[in-house]
């Protein structure tokens, strides 16, 4: 058996070009144009290339970007400071603040500070709450852009056993709690867990997003099930060569899953495509225009 490959790269410009047109038409009949602002603190080099292709689409699918770029000693004061006139700026919808953040910064009072109706990464305390309850709030793009294509491969997840390996904030936790709301039986597993490559076979949906090459191998995957690899991880292979490679080891899954994602090509491009489409959503809600239909939580 070969998996079937769900093409997020594919999937995320189907996903833009749905974006695309509706920014296109809430500048024609409503007169508005969903902004984006993202804040990034310091010149950490994988953080410096995420906003260039964040502001990079955000501008492809016509929307408004505005980058702020703060020196790695920026105050707290300063940067809170940045944050209320952002909130209080009526031509920005959403509010990113690209983490990590430099150590001396408290990252959960500066996400705490950004308006939860702004909160385009859905790591505000009160959309969690909202997300863990099951109401109406702003989705973490990755967790969001793996549900997507869940949904899309399967239809419906109603009662399928789904594994999620990782219970970070802002992976983990946020896809488990997608995957009960849409009725799969979910069992989170961390570096605690006992007899992990058991708890895995049981799955018949898998989400690694655990930080560790490749950990995952195909003897670990129940035949036919469906394998997300959120991990992106670069390793070196020859003459001082790198790869990108996933949590899960790709050659020898693909021969046993019915599904699998990519690495690169599978999540990451999602995640950037779900940021535009939760600053639309921001966008409507803020203007109490109808809900973007398709990709709202
Ligand atoms: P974190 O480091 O915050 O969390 C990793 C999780 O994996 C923790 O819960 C940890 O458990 C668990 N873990 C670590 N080692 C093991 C192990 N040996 N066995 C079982 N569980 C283990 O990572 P993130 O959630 O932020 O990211 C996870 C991966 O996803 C990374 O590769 C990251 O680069 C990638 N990522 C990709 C994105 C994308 O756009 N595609 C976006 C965000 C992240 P414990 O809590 O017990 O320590």
């Amino acid at each position: 058996m070969t998996a079937e490959i769900i093409d997020g790269k594919l999937f995320a410009s189907k996903l833009r070009t749905i974006i695309s047109k509706k920014v296109a038409e809430l500048k024609s009949l409503n007169d508005v144009v969903p902004g984006l602002a993202v804040v990034l603190v310091g010149e950490d080099p994988a953080s410096q290339v995420y906003v260039r292709s964040k502001g990079k689409q955000t501008k492809e699918v016509g929307m408004k970007s505005v980058e702020h770029r703060l020196d790695v000693n920026t105050s707290e004061e300063a940067l809170l400071e940045l944050i209320d006139n952002l909130n209080q700026d009526n031509s920005i919808h959403g509010i990113l603040v690209q983490l990590p953040l430099p150590k001396h910064l408290d990252e959960s009072l500066v996400i705490n500070r950004i308006a939860p109706e702004k909160d385009v990464d859905g790591f505000h305390i009160a959309n969690v709450g909202l997300l863990g309850t099951g109401q109406k709030s702003m989705v973490p793009c990755t967790p969001l852009g793996c549900l997507l294509m869940l949904r899309d491969y399967h239809g419906s997840l109603s009662g399928k056993n789904a594994v999620v390996v990782g219970r970070s904030n802002i992976v983990g936790k946020p896809m488990a709690q997608l995957l009960l709301n849409d009725s799969c039986t979910v069992t989170i597993a961390h570096s605690r867990t006992k007899d992990l490559q058991e708890v895995v076979k049981q799955a018949d949906i898998v989400v690694a997003a655990v930080g560790r090459p490749e950990m995952l191998d195909g003897s670990w995957i129940k035949p036919g099930a469906t394998v997300i690899d959120v991990g992106i991880n670069r390793i070196d292979v020859s003459n001082e060569k790198t790869k990108l490679v996933g949590d899960v080891d790709y050659d020898s899954c693909i021969k046993v899953a019915g599904a699998i994602t990519p690495v690169p090509g599978g999540v990451g491009p999602m995640t950037i495509a779900c940021l535009l489409a939760n600053t639309v959503t921001a966008c409507c809600r803020i203007n109490q225009l109808p809900e973007f239909e398709g990709l709202s939580s």
